[in-house]
This record gives structure tokens, C-alpha cells and sequence, in this order.
């Protein structure tokens, strides 16, 4: 085993997975550290990638050459394009993937990196010095850095060297798991906590939160009764996730839907005391728009039923998810309220749901970059910074693995715009509006999402990726073939005269292949037409996009200088102070976006700097303003 390397990652989850990758395509010498090798790509809840927000981050990763596409593309068991009755705009690509083929999909594209080494172990302790020097860091608030990465330890003592360490440990941080009045320690069914790094974060200075998440039970397939259900087919022509995916060949399976019911919640009414989100022995915050079933019975006490999804795990895996009814309730209550669901009265629980609570890094302490703002050299990406899903995880894996490289070669980092990617958003909300309950995407959360959508992720973010590095030959050669194809289905448009009904809503793909088809006689990918299609039917509202696009880029791209000491601002208010103090942001348009922050004090604050500005151009042109804030 070498003992230094370029990087370490801590995790071989969703996100230490992309860390890890996009690292070493940028030609870093990378070590994965996870507990154990067969656990890389595991998937700790549903097996299921994409949905709503989540589909277009993965196609976003895939854009700029991740794994997790390419992943569920060979492992998926069932594909859906959710909203498709909808505009294209809000289709949103989900699959319900093989609980045993995804980790080992992953596993085989993983082994194909380059200068990567797998490392079994657990790691207890990052190792990081005392540091004055802050030249090498991925921004200009370096300053603020006191401390320098140096390596980890393993709880076998082993020690390992890297100026960059990725932390990417999901629920693993003294990880707690509930099950009604039951506390068992670990990070997630059957596998053991990290509890040494939540010590070894506190003694580095680095303040800690605490969340939950849940999950529900699984029950076995053969005792459902399907005919009861709603059956819930896939689509008859599955769309890949990755562009470097032909076509998806291996069969499809069905989910079902069924409904719990009075009785079911009367059942967890009166069992409430004996849940520990309600019995006070959870006090952290869970994911408020992934409520458990006891939740959803207390909060919408007025509906009758709630859906619950019945989704295989796997073609060979006897388990069925069921989605919807995530529980930290008692085993036996848990059997007894399952019972009472249609469908599920001769249902047999395989694994029972649980809560586990975690410990977290919370956001105000990170950058943009995802790089630590207190130990120059040390990342922190997925459910550790307080998001929840593996989609959330993955984007920031693969944005801290392209920074962590970039630092090494002093290059400045990786910072998506939130008219780029739904990835930036994320991190963009993360950083600037620190959250306390666990984070996951919306398209609602993307003020340009007629822009950032699930079909021109590539249109994004390939080139962007090409340029880093990301993108290899093969990719890069399937983006060009599509960008030239998307030309010619426009020239033709314009030929045969088609063009002025693109934008009609009636207008289909149908329609448009048979007449430059008869145009030019040759035949066109649908994909091809779909683009130019989708481009024409969102024509003004991207124009007006564009608009609001940019103003945000001058808010943006007016930056506000390291090191201001808002405390000082006697014409700001107090709260916007104290905001701005926390969050440090690098830009207005950053600054605009921390709650509690309105746009007086965003005035206050662009009057304040320009009178710098203009200060340092020429000291005799100062504001009364400049002139009462000390430097
Ligand atoms: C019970 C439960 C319920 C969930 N419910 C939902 C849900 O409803 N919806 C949703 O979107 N998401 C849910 N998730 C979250 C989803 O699983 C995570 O968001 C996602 O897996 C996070 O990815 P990650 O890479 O950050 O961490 P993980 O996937 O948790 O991976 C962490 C990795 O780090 C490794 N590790 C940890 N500590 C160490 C150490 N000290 N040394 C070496 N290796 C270490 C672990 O072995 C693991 O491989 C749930 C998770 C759990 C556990």
C-alpha cells in the first residue's frame, strides 16, 4: 500500500464514488478509503436514481463524464420519464435500479480509473497542521484558513498522506439508529458508525449538527397481492440517463401502487407514543419533504389515504420498497399497520423500517468550492454537508473531486452558476443559505429551470467538461454527432418550411420527422428532433429567461472584496451584519440570496464597495460612508 497520495476520499458512497472518479479522470493519484470494498455504490434506501430535480442532476453528472449515469443505465430494472404529459421543460428521467447490480456496476467502471487505489479500512482521525501559509487554496478567503490538510488515520493505525482529503461519509458519523424504542449504533442497517471523526472534527475546530432520515419497511414478493394494486409498468422505449449509453435492452419490471387507509393511521395514531420523532427521543431534524408515515398521519390528519409504492429491489432480490411509508415506528406496530394496507394482509416484513440520526458539517463552514473554510486542503461533499438523496450526493462528490484536483495543480476552482446546473444550485443554496434540515432538490429550488433542463445537459455542461478535462474522446465524440445532427434537423426545418410550427404545442416529433424526411430522404434520430422541437416550444421563454439571466450575471460578477468587515457598516442593519458576517459571500448576487438579507442592504452594501472602488482609484473621491468604516 503506498502511504502518500495526491488525495485521499473517506466513502465510497454516491459521493466519495464521484469524488474519487473525477479526481483521478484529472489525473490525480487517488485513494478511496471505505469500510469495505463490496459496499462501494451501495445503495443505503431506495434503489432508485433520478425523479423530479434529481433526474436532470444525473444527467448533469453524466454531462460532465460521472459515473452514476452510466451506473443505473447497466443496472436499471425499470424506466420511467416522470411529467412526461407535461412540457419537456419538466420531464424529469427516473429508475428503479437492481439493489445488487448497482454497487457492482459501479465497482467495474470504478476499476477502469486511472491512478486510483481502493483502500479497506475505516478512518478515525484527519490529520491536519497548524498553517500560516494560505497561497494554496481554492479562493481568496484563504486567509480565513488556519490549519493545512495532511492525511488521515485508520483505526488499525495505519496512516495515509494526501494534501487533499475528500470527506464524504454519509449517515456514518455517529450514526444512531432507531427502530421504536430500540438505539442501535451505526451508519445504516447492519454496518457499523464512524465515530472517531465526529470527535476528530470538534478538536479541529469544526462545528458539528445533528439530522435524521428514515426508511420503510421491506417486505417479501411473494406475499403481496398484486391483483389488488395499481400496476405501474415502465416506459415502452426506456431513455438512457447516460449519453454514452445506445439504448436500454435488459427487460423491465412493473412497481404497483396501493393506499393506506383510516384504519392503518388510527393504528400509528395510537402508537405515536412509542415513535421516537414523537416520544422525544429524536431530537433532530428530518427531511421535511420525505416525511414518515407518522408524520404525514399527524401533519395531513385530514386525508383519508396515502400512497404507498411497491417497488422491487432487484430481478433476483426477493425485497419490495415500500416507498412512501418510511416508519421509525416498533417492529410489531410496523407489521400490524402493513397488514392493514390493501394488498399487504398477508404481507411478510423482511426488513423493518428505521430512523438513523447523524452527524453533519454544517454549511456556513464550507465554500463554494466545497472546500473547508477552517483546514485548507479538506472537502466535505453528500449527506455530510446536510443534503439527503444520492442524486445530491453524487453532484457534490463530483464538484469536490474536480476541486480538490484543481488545488493541487493551482488552478482556480470548479464554481457552477445557478443558470448553469441544478448542481449549482445546490451548492449555491447549501453555502449561502446553510440548511437545517436535510437538503433535497426541487426543480422549484431552480429560478431558470426552463434552461436547466433533463435534455440539454449536455448542450451545458459538455463542453465545460471537455474543457476541465472530464470529458474523454468517446463522450466527447457522441456530443459532436448529436450537436451536428440537432443542425441538420434545424437546417432542414428551415428548408422545407416547418420551422414557423415548431413552436405550436401540437406540433410532434411525428409530425416533424415525416416532412424532412420527405424533405431530404434520409431518416433523423428522434433525439435530434426532439432538441430542435423542445428549443422552438421554449423559444420565449428562454428569451425572457435570458433577460433575468443577465441581470443575475452582473450581481454575479460584481465581486465583493476578501476580508470586509460588515460589523463595521454602521449604515447596515444589524441582522444583515450578523448574515453577511456568517456567510462571507464572494459576490452581490450571492450576498442577495442569504435569508434575512432584502434588497436595501444589498444597496448599502453595492454603494459601500463602489465607494472603495473608487477609494483605492483615488483616495480624495470618498464617501462620508467609506470615510466612517475602518478598513
Ligand atoms: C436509513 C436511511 C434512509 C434514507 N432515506 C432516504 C430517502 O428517503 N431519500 C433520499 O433521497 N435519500 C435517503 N437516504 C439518503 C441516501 O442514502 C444518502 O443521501 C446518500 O447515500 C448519501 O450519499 P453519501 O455518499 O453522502 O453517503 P453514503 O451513501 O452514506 O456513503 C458513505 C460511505 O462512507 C463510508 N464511510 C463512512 N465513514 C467512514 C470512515 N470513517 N472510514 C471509511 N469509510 C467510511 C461508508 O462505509 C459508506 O460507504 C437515506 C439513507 C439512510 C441511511
Amino acid at each position: 500500500m503506498k502511504k502518500r497520495h495526491d488525495i485521499i476520499v473517506i466513502g465510497g458512497g454516491h459521493a466519495g464514488i464521484e469524488a474519487a472518479w473525477a479526481a483521478a479522470s484529472l489525473g490525480a493519484d487517488v485513494a478511496l478509503i471505505t469500510m469495505s470494498w463490496e459496499s462501494v455504490g451501495r445503495m443505503s434506501c431506495n434503489p432508485a436514481i433520478g425523479g423530479l430535480g434529481k433526474g436532470q442532476i444525473v444527467r448533469e453528472i453524466d454531462a460532465l463524464g460521472g459515473l452514476m449515469g452510466l451506473a443505473t443505465d447497466r443496472a436499471g430494472i425499470q424506466f420511467r420519464m416522470l411529467n412526461r404529459s407535461k412540457g419537456p421543460a419538466v420531464w424529469a428521467p427516473r429508475a428503479q435500479a437492481d439493489r445488487d447490480l448497482y454497487p457492482l456496476a459501479v465497482q467495474e467502471l470504478l476499476s477502469t480509473a486511472r491512478s486510483l487505489d481502493i483502500v479497506e479500512g475505516t478512518v478515525e482521525e484527519i490529520i491536519a497542521t497548524p498553517h500560516l501559509d494560505s497561497e494554496k487554496s481554492t479562493d481568496e478567503s484563504a486567509v480565513s484558513t488556519s490549519r493545512r490538510i495532511k492525511g488521515v488515520l485508520l483505526t488499525d493505525g495505519r496512516e495515509l498522506l494526501a494534501e487533499c482529503v475528500i470527506v464524504t461519509t454519509g449517515t456514518f458519523l455517529a450514526g444512531l439508529m432507531h427502530c421504536g424504542l430500540e438505539q442501535t449504533e451505526g451508519g445504516r442497517v447492519g454496518e457499523p458508525g464512524a465515530k472517531g471523526l465526529s470527535k476528530c472534527f470538534e478538536s479541529l475546530g469544526i462545528e458539528l449538527g445533528r439530522l435524521k432520515t428514515g426508511t420503510p419497511p421491506r417486505i417479501h414478493r411473494d406475499t403481496i397481492d398484486y391483483d389488488v394494486c395499481d400496476a405501474q409498468p415502465g416506459d415502452e422505449y426506456p431513455t438512457p440517463f447516460s449519453a454514452l449509453t445506445g439504448a436500454i435492452l435488459q427487460p423491465q419490471v412493473q412497481c404497483h401502487v396501493t393506499w393506506t387507509n383510516n384504519d392503518v393511521h388510527d393504528l400509528i395514531r395510537s402508537n405515536l407514543h412509542r415513535a421516537p420523532m414523537y416520544s422525544g427521543q429524536i431530537q433532530s431534524n428530518g427531511p421535511r419533504y420525505c416525511p414518515s408515515i407518522e408524520d404525514k398521519v399527524v401533519r395531513f390528519a385530514d386525508k383519508s389515504k396515502h400512497q404507498v409504492f411497491l417497488e422491487p429491489e432487484g430481478y433476483e432480490n426477493e425485497r419490495v420498497y415500500c416507498n412512501g411509508v418510511s416508519t421509525s415506528l416498533p417492529e410489531d406496530v410496523q407489521t400490524a399497520f402493513i397488514r392493514e394496507v390493501k394488498g399487504l394482509e398477508n404481507a411478510r416484513i423482511l426488513q423493518h423500517g428505521y430512523a438513523v440520526e447523524y452527524d453533519y458539517v454544517p454549511t456556513h463552514q464550507t465554500k463554494l468550492s466545497l472546500e473547508s473554510k477552517l483546514v485548507g486542503g479538506l472537502f466535505l461533499a453528500g449527506q455530510i454537508n446536510g443534503t439527503s438523496g444520492y442524486e445530491e450526493a453524487a453532484g457534490q462528490g463530483l464538484v469536490a473531486g474536480v476541486n480538490a484536483a484543481r488545488l493541487l495543480g493551482n488552478q482556480k476552482p470548479l464554481i457552477l452558476g445557478r443558470d448553469e446546473a441544478y448542481i449549482g444550485v445546490m451548492i449555491d443554496d447549501l453555502i449561502t443559505r446553510p440548511p437545517t434540515e436535510p437538503y433535497r432538490m426541487f426543480t422549484s429550488r431552480a429560478e431558470y429551470r426552463l434552461l436547466l433542463r433533463a435534455d440539454n445537459a449536455d448542450e451545458r455542461l459538455t463542453p465545460l467538461g471537455r474543457s476541465l478535462g472530464l470529458v474523454q474522446d468517446d463522450r466527447w465524440r457522441v456530443f459532436e454527432n448529436r450537436r451536428k445532427a440537432t443542425l441538420a434537423v434545424t437546417e432542414l426545418c428551415s428548408a422545407t418550411g416547418i420551422r414557423a410550427s415548431l413552436s405550436r404545442p401540437e406540433t410532434s416529433v411525428k409530425d416533424v420527422a415525416e416532412v424532412i424526411s420527405r424533405g431530404s430522404n434520409r431518416t433523423f434520430c428522434i433525439d435530434a428532433i426532439e432538441n430542435v422541437l423542445t428549443a422552438a416550444k421554449y423559444a420565449g421563454y428562454i428569451k425572457r429567461q435570458a433577460k433575468q439571466i443577465e441581470r443575475f450575471r452582473k450581481l454575479e460578477s460584481f465581486l465583493i472584496p476578501n476580508k470586509l468587515d460588515y460589523h463595521s457598516m454602521a449604515n447596515l442593519r444589524l441582522e444583515a451584519r450578523e448574515r453577511l458576517g456568517a456567510v462571507s459571500p464572494k459576490t452581490l448576487g450571492q450576498a442577495s440570496r442569504i435569508s434575512g438579507i432584502n434588497p436595501a442592504d444589498i444597496t448599502v452594501l453595492w454603494v459601500h464597495i463602489a465607494s472603495l472602488k473608487k477609494q483605492k482609484q483615488s483616495p480624495q473621491h470618498m464617501s462620508p460612508e467609506v470615510l466612517s468604516s475602518p478598513k
